[in-house]
């Protein structure tokens, strides 16, 4: 079982895309284990971006993730963090594929949404960095048998 730890973030709230977004991921058949309403400190957006330091776009980055509301989603399944990438795009929207989200709803890479864990490590630890144990939910799924075999 992975987990990933997806965020819509501040262009994707502000635009009124949470329900299309998560119509899409729901859609898909991923079970969600937690969701909230936050907004990220410059502190957290440090530690979640922390790999991205020194890069020319990294103050833009934490400007713009912490500026405003951000919908955090955390995710469980197999084989997640592959299946929410490839629903999630190419990281620039200009390159992102027609039908993937960040394809369908965005054109620049400096607002493209949405952020999604890239490897079933940083999941687990994105999903602890942003959710206490108690917030996260699991349950069965009745439906469960007819997404998964
Ligand atoms: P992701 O895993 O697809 O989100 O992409 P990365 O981990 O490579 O980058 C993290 C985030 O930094 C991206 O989602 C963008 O918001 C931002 N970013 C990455 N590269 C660039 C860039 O060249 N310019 C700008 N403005 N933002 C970038
Ligand atoms: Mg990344």
């Amino acid at each position: 079982m992975e987990k990933s730890l997806i965020i819509l973030k501040p262009d994707a709230v502000q635009r009124g895309l949470i329900g299309p977004i998560l119509t899409r991921l729901e859609a898909r058949g991923l079970k969600f284990i937690g969701i909230k309403l936050s907004q990220i400190s410059g502190d957290l957006a440090h530690k979640h971006y922390g790999v991205h330091e020194g890069k020319p776009f990294f103050a833009g980055l934490v400007s713009y993730i912490t500026s405003g509301p951000v919908l955090i989603v955390a995710v469980e399944g197999k084989d997640v963090i592959e299946i929410v990438r490839s629903t999630v795009g190419a990281t620039n929207p200009v390159k992102a594929a027609p039908g993937t989200i960040r394809g369908d709803f965005g054109v620049n890479i400096g607002r493209n949404l949405i952020h999604a864990s890239d490897s079933p490590e940083n999941g687990e630890n994105e999903v602890a960095l942003f959710f206490n144990s108690e917030e996260l939910i699991r349950s069965e799924r009745s439906v469960d048998q007819w997404i998964t075999e």
